[in-house]
């Protein structure tokens, strides 16, 4: 059997941001790592975005910022400009990310790579697991999604705001949006993104549903798929235990918002919060994303799952002439005075009635 005092199982966002992290700081120069990981290479597989609310160690990294988003509501012309200069909306590409740390770790002769756990003694080392495992798949809310990334012959993008939200379109009794990141004037991620169960396979038509989009929004336009990317988040709590010598990180690690799907940043801070503590880690109090975010966030799902057909009109009020306060509440980095203003802003009888049942 193989010894280590370290096993990070799963080298993907959250395994990978660990390795690094550590490494970063000299923790793994008297210290021996494995990583277990299945896929042969690594490709650029997803973009992460996030409001930057804290710093992160892949500036190098990012494909782009914008300091301006917005929502549209169904049958509207797009909203007035959401600014969030002092937090900007950062993109990050999957495929650079990989590289920086794989070049990285791959220096450091404490590291090694392994595709299975087979061999290696897991009772003697301190495991972080990124696998999650899931019960009742589908009785929960999932965001599924499925994105083009795009380059047009003629301009036909705005590149200083984001659509965070695009409700004008079908919503089929779910709650469906489209997303688009303008990289430049003729390249932009395009992606239709349904909150909902996801064993309903009439909603998965995506191709169809981004170039109908495509077609009606930008004129119709030539254009080339650079790159496709498909997913879900869960948006309810992986069933991973913890135990002494473990602990979950990422997805497995409850890391993503369920109101959101944002998981990155959090992943960045549990990271650290591990870093900081590595030397006294078999004790180490659990990293949380905030007991609050986790109770508004449950309730908030309820009314999503009880009235879809309000969420669009939900989600407008949440950032109209409110955006610092309530990108700070989704990025769980809000004060008292930032939920007040949030909470205030619900229609209060369907969150009541929500409460009661
Ligand atoms: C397409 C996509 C886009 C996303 N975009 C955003 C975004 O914009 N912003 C945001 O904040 N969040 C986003 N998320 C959510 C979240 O940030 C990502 O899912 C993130 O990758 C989670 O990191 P993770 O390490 O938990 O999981 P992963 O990155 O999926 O890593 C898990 C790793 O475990 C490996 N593995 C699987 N089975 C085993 C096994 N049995 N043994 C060992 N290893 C195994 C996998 O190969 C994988 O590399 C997105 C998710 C997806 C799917």
């Amino acid at each position: 059997m193989k010894e280590f005092d370290y096993i990070i199982i799963g080298g993907g966002c959250a395994g990978l941001s660990l390795a690094y992290e550590l490494n970063l700081h000299n923790k793994l120069n008297q210290k021996k790592l494995a990583i277990i990981e299945p896929r042969s290479e690594y490709v650029r597989d997803k973009t992460w975005s996030f409001w930057k609310v804290s710093s992160h160690n892949f500036e190098d990294c990012v494909k782009k910022s914008w300091s301006n988003f917005n929502l549209r509501l169904e049958g509207s012309v797009p909203t007035q400009v959401n600014q969030c200069q002092k937090y900007p909306y950062q993109t990050i590409d999957s495929g650079l990310f990989y590289k920086k740390i794989t070049d990285n770790l791959k220096k450091n002769k404490n590291i090694y790579f392994f595709n299975k756990i087979d061999g290696l003694n897991i009772k003697n080392s301190f495991v972080f697991n990124s696998v999650p495992e899931f019960e009742n798949q589908d009785s929960h809310l999932w965001q599924h999604f499925c994105g083009y990334e795009i380059t047009t012959k003629k301009d036909c993008f705005n590149d200083k705001t984001i659509a965070l939200m695009d409700f004008n379109c079908e919503q089929k009794n779910n709650v469906h949006f489209f997303y688009v990141l303008p990289f430049s004037k003729n390249k932009a991620l395009i992606e239709t993104t349904w909150i909902s169960k996801n064993n309903d396979n009439s909603l998965k038509d995506y191709d169809l549903q981004i170039k109908s989009y495509i077609k009606s929004n930008f004129f119709n336009p030539e254009y080339e798929i650079n790159y496709k990317e498909e997913g879900a988040i869960p948006l309810f709590y992986p069933s991973n235990s913890n135990k002494n010598n473990k602990i979950n990180i990422g997805t497995a690690g409850c890391m993503t918002r369920l109101s959101t799907g944002y998981t990155f940043l959090n992943i960045q801070d549990h990271s650290k919060y591990i870093r900081m503590n590595i030397d006294k880690i078999e004790n180490l109090k659990r990293f949380e994303l905030g007991k609050k975010y986790k109770i508004l966030d449950k309730i908030f799902l309820n009314v999503l799952m009880e009235n879809p057909e309000k969420m669009p009109d939900i989600f407008y009020k949440i950032f109209h002439r409110n955006e610092l306060k309530a990108i700070k509440f989704l990025s769980n980095k809000s004060n008292l005075i930032d939920d007040l203003s949030i909470i205030l802003k619900m229609p209060k009888w369907i969150f009541i009635k929500s409460l009661l049942n």
